[in-house]
């Protein structure tokens, strides 16, 4: 027998764990894998950083990021203590399924959604269930069980970047006996969002991200927005000191009136380059759903196939997502990036698919 077996939990030992995009050693790769947004922060956030890198990080950071908080508080019209934030929002989906989901509690997402939400589902020895999107990947959403402890939808939902009608997530919501966590990392790209909801449901939790709308992947901040009698309950399952000192003073910044400007100004940039790429797609004969998240997901039925077409982009240095997954054999998920980069990528395409 393994020793492994006495020293981890069934539940580990048999899950796989989740695969990251992939992060290239090679600085001359267009880099179009993981979502990330093309544009630099802005410099008020990266002189934010250079003040706070000093001797003040021999303490502690605010445990609860309190001055953050209070901030986003003002920013979001939200009671601060309706305020969770993470090192990154996959920390705070990860407190919310250690504090949410028990051995066979019932977890539920769609088939095709955020690969991370298994995985967390996994750990905790959850009773997985996966709600088929239509052909269109649309949800039907009298397919989610009210029952369930936890539902987790994307808005937009990855990766096509669709958003499923506000009106059929709220009816659910409001008959849903447990948690529903509306995963709004793609928001800002976006024309409406959730966080009414969870004004008006207490089991709905908004979680956000600095990682795309803000250009800050690097620095893992992620935010949620809930009921705070029900934010209280993953306050007590947090580590103490989650965010670090850095990335609270950048956060501060962020949320500046000049940084929510900067980012602003970034987003509308790159909701434009997103139509033009669709339209530069769909006019090489690839099929291209609408999304309002800062990706397209570009179906392709020629030759060379699309994991072939992945490959040998990746081979002439233009890295973009094939997931391995019955429904996405056929799709490439392509990054929207600068407005040249979109050009490299689609000189390359035209190469390999005449
Ligand atoms: N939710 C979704 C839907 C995502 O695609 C991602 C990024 N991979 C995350 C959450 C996590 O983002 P971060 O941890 O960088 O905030």
């Amino acid at each position: 027998m393994s020793p492994l077996q006495n020293w981890f939990r069934p539940e580990v030992l048999k899950m796989k764990g989740y695969t990251p995009g992939e992060q290239p050693k090679d600085p001359k790769t267009l880099k179009l894998n993981t979502n990330e947004n093309p544009y630099a922060p802005p410099s008020a956030v990266l002189k934010a950083v250079r003040r706070a890198a000093g001797a003040q990080l021999r303490l502690y950071p605010e445990p609860t990021a309190e001055t953050l908080r209070k901030r986003l508080s003002k920013v979001y019209r939200w009671p601060l203590e309706g305020i969770l934030v993470g090192n990154g929002s996959d920390e705070i989906l990860s407190i919310l399924f250690r504090a949410c989901v028990g051995k066979g509690d019932l977890t539920q997402y769609p088939d095709l959604t955020y690969s991370l939400y298994p995985v967390l589902g996994e750990i905790e020895g959850a009773r997985l269930k996966e709600v088929k999107l239509d052909s269109s990947f649309g949800l039907d959403l009298g397919k989610l069980n009210p029952q369930a402890r936890l539902t987790l939808l994307g808005y937009p939902n990855p990766p096509v970047g669709n958003c499923f009608p506000l009106e059929d997530i709220e009816a659910f919501c409001r008959k849903a006996r447990g948690l529903v966590l509306i995963d709004e990392a793609y928001v800002d790209f976006a024309r409406m969002n959730c966080l009414a909801l969870a004004k008006r449901h207490p089991n709905v939790i908004v979680l956000r991200t600095l990682s795309k709308s803000f250009s800050l992947a690097g620095a893992r901040l992620g935010l949620a927005f809930g009921h705070p009698r029900v934010m209280g309950q993953l306050y007590k399952v947090k580590d103490s000191y989650n965010v670090n000192r850095l990335t609270q003073a950048l956060g501060l910044a962020a949320f500046s009136p000049a940084g929510i400007q900067a980012a602003g100004a970034k987003v509308s940039r790159i909701k434009k380059e997103r139509e033009r790429l669709g339209r530069s797609l769909r006019a090489l004969g690839f099929t291209v759903p609408q999304s309002q998240a800062n990706f397209l997901l570009a179906f392709w039925k020629g030759k060379p196939d699309a994991q072939n077409l992945y490959k040998k982009l990746k081979k002439n240095g233009v890295l973009i997502r094939y997931f391995s997954h019955p429904r996405l054999k056929d799709a490439l998920r392509i990054t929207v990036g600068k407005p040249e980069e979109t050009n490299r990528l689609l000189a390359e395409l035209v190469k390999l698919i005449r």
